[in-house]
């Protein structure tokens, strides 16, 4: 029989792991297939890291299964618990936002939904930005209402508004810059001293930020990182955008610096059984490297869009914090001025609000018209998308920083810009030609 000879490259230690090596192969071909004794070299190395899929996880023995920690790094107990490559993940995710430990979730509002479900309990408030992302909102009003938690909306660019609702209950504050859609810029390091004063738990959703527009743990930018360093205590992303950049993948992650806490989030990660695929986080993996490199470039044709946008004669605003017009520019300026060498950093999104002189339709016939920016949500991927909202059924008092008139949100994606604003054009000339 073949297998009585060993050939180079079977290990020894791979017969711990399959008993049988003990004593003799055994006689089946579909025995042997599964129990195989051959284990390649282990120090292979590559640019990418490898990808690992498990649910199982193998241990050599019953005292190594009774005593392997799964709360840390230190090894492998279940697929859900990690794997090579999603802790291979974790960490980079952490050098990008400059965190100390990273859950991976399956998608963004699935970290939304971790980080609350982790701090709250019944009689517990949380504070949500009016702009915030509004699946946020749509949990708050949902299972967390259900759940006796209640919660309040503030204005996002009235820190005054924040504080004077902070209560004995208030347990958690949801922050957001930009805010969804309408991308005003708040004075986060305002509203973080404010909650820090009050000792309220602050959560960051950082998607647009995405760690490179500023840094969710040290907003001031002096790198100490030490006891008097400003930041927020949670970062929240969906990795469905920027890091992954393809449109393909969902996946979320939720970031920390303190260790206590990371426990307390990790504890509700593995009893609500969240956890990551190994091809997806393979995926992001390989994306995010140029994650820069993409998010400069998105960025770049986003702002040379939204500056063309606001001569166009249909146009009565257009939102992006960079603009000088844009609400809460100040802030964004201050946090994010420099970044990418001096000309700040933004997301590759901007808003415009079309003449109320337009109706709804006329606005819907504009983006139908559209061949190039697609009808489709999500933003980070190589397409540029478009998105029509009904902006007064989104928030909870009516945003008097706002033009009337209908919003339409823009993702730029990688095309060339003379070619969306040729785009952009064409479907404005057929769609608002008096
Ligand atoms: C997309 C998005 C999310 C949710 O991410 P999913 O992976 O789609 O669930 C959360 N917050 C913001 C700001 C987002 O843009």
């Amino acid at each position: 029989m073949p297998g009585t000879t060993r050939r180079p490259g079977f290990l020894p230690r791979a017969a711990r792991y399959h008993g049988w090596m003990k004593e003799a192969q055994p006689s089946q071909l579909a025995t042997r297939i599964v129990h195989h004794d051959y284990l390649p070299p282990a120090d292979f190395v590559a640019p990418q890291p490898g990808v690992f899929k498990a649910s199982t996880v193998i241990f050599p023995t019953v005292a190594a299964m009774r005593s392997r920690e799964w709360k840390d790094k230190s090894g492998y107990t279940y697929g859900l618990h990690g794997t090579p490559t999603t802790f291979i993940l974790e960490e980079r995710l952490c050098t990008l936002e400059g965190g100390l430990q990273c859950l991976l979730v399956p998608s963004g509002l699935a970290a939304i939904a971790n980080v609350a479900l982790a701090l709250l309990k019944p009689g517990d408030e949380v504070l949500i930005p009016d702009n915030a992302y509004g699946p946020n909102k749509d949990l708050a009003n949902g299972e967390l209402r259900r759940f006796g938690i209640t919660h309040a909306f503030y204005d996002a660019l009235d820190p005054a508004d924040l504080a004077a609702r902070i209560t004995p209950a208030t347990k958690l504050v949801w922050l957001e810059a930009a805010g969804s859609v309408t991308l005003e810029f708040p004075d986060l390091c305002e509203q973080v001293r404010i909650c820090r004063a009050r000792g309220v738990t602050t959560a960051l959703d950082n998607t647009w930020g995405a760690g490179l527009a500023f840094s969710p743990f040290d907003l001031l930018g002096d790198g100490t990182q030490g006891e008097g360093t400003l930041g927020v205590d949670i970062s929240a992303h969906a990795l469905t955008k920027y890091p992954s950049g393809g449109g393909d993948v969902l996946m979320g992650s939720v970031i920390t610096r303190d260790a206590g806490l990371h426990m307390k989030l990790k504890l509700t990660h593995m009893r609500l059984g969240l956890g990551v695929a190994g091809n997806d986080a393979e995926a992001v993996l390989r994306a995010l490297p140029s994650i820069g490199l993409r998010y400069r470039a998105h960025d770049e044709a986003a702002r040379q869009l939204a500056r063309w946008m606001q001569q166009q004669p249909a146009v009565a605003q257009v939102l992006h914090p960079a603009l000088e017009e844009s609400p809460g520019h100040a802030h964004w300026k201050a946090l994010c001025g420099a970044a990418q060498g001096g000309q700040g950093a933004a997301a590759g999104l901007f808003s415009v609000v079309f003449d109320a002189r337009y109706t709804q339709q006329q606005v819907d016939a504009f983006c139908d018209g559209l061949r190039l920016f697609k009808l489709g949500y999500s933003w980070g991927g190589p397409m540029s998308l478009v998105v029509p909202y009904e902006l007064p059924s989104m928030r909870s008092k009516a945003a008097t920083h706002l033009q009337p008139g209908t919003l339409v949100r823009f993702s730029v994606g990688l095309e060339a810009v003379q070619d969306l604003r040729q785009d952009l054009l064409q479907a404005m000339d057929r769609a608002f030609a008096a």
